[in-house]
């Protein structure tokens, strides 16, 4: 029996005529060429993680400009507020007594209105329902912690937590007089989801549409901190956070 051999597209044929035959195939370079493709995209999914991370360094770069940028921009307010009233003023001789009252003033504001700040962690729970149904009814799940803890923390005006130069910042009480007090930001964000996921699933988790969130949770494996959509929480309170900083700077 003569030796037998095989095209790539599964013909077998004895071996003195396989070239004849490959010269005619027409399933060969289509093979090959899907063989190329396949193994081009395997490349591509490799470097897939790289660029994630890349991107993620990208984001993280651009918040803390974004941050000190707002800064910054705080600043330019607060020095224009000074030179305005000092431009109002007539007697040029009242000038340096006047910015002094004011910025005086400005300090002892701030003072003031962080005696009136609930303390972080010894908030009323908030009244969520409205809203929560509102995001579970557009599917919006992975924004339910930050709603939360919007009205959690910013319910009665000023907030008891902020994003300060890319570093979370809670309201404490030292010895009666209270205080901004710089705790871990990733520690923080992520505690405060898992308990405000905690907390809408033991008050809301009966409650007609609500019922929805904690299937969802599961679902999703929510419970695992390293899980895609928990992270995905995360990440929208600390968005919700940033956007308080800029709102309140602007109402300064
Ligand atoms: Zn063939």
């Amino acid at each position: 029996m003569r030796k037998q051999a095989k095209c790539i597209c599964g013909y077998e044929i004895r071996a003195d005529r396989l070239s004849y035959h490959i010269e005619k195939c027409t399933a060969k370079p289509i093979i090959e060429k899907l063989q190329a493709e396949v193994l081009s995209l395997r490349n591509e999914l490799r470097n897939i993680p790289n660029e994630r991370n890349a991107f993620r360094l990208e984001i993280s770069e651009l918040r803390r400009e974004n941050e000190s940028l707002k800064r910054t921009g705080g600043d330019i307010m607060d020095n224009s507020k000074r030179i305005c009233t000092e431009v109002e003023v007539p007697e040029s001789g009242a000038i340096q007594h006047v910015t002094q009252h004011v910025t005086q003033n400005v300090t002892n504001n701030i003072q003031i209105n962080l005696q009136h700040i609930t303390v972080y962690g010894k908030e009323e729970l908030p009244k969520a329902m409205n809203d929560l149904k509102h995001l579970v009814l557009n599917s919006q799940f992975t924004l339910c912690p930050a709603a939360y803890l919007e009205l959690k923390h910013f319910g009665n005006g000023p907030g008891n937590i902020r994003i300060v130069d890319d570093e979370l910042e809670v309201i404490c009480d030292a010895s009666g007089e209270k205080k901004w007090k710089r705790v871990d930001k990733n520690t923080e964000l992520q505690r405060s989801t898992q308990q405000s996921i905690k907390e809408i699933t033991s008050r809301y988790g009966d409650k007609s549409i609500l019922y929805n969130f904690p299937t969802w949770c599961k679902t999703h494996n929510v419970h695992d901190v390293k899980s895609i959509k928990f992270q995905e929480m995360v990440r929208e309170v600390e968005d919700m956070l940033l956007h308080k900083n800029e709102t309140a700077i602007k109402d300064d």
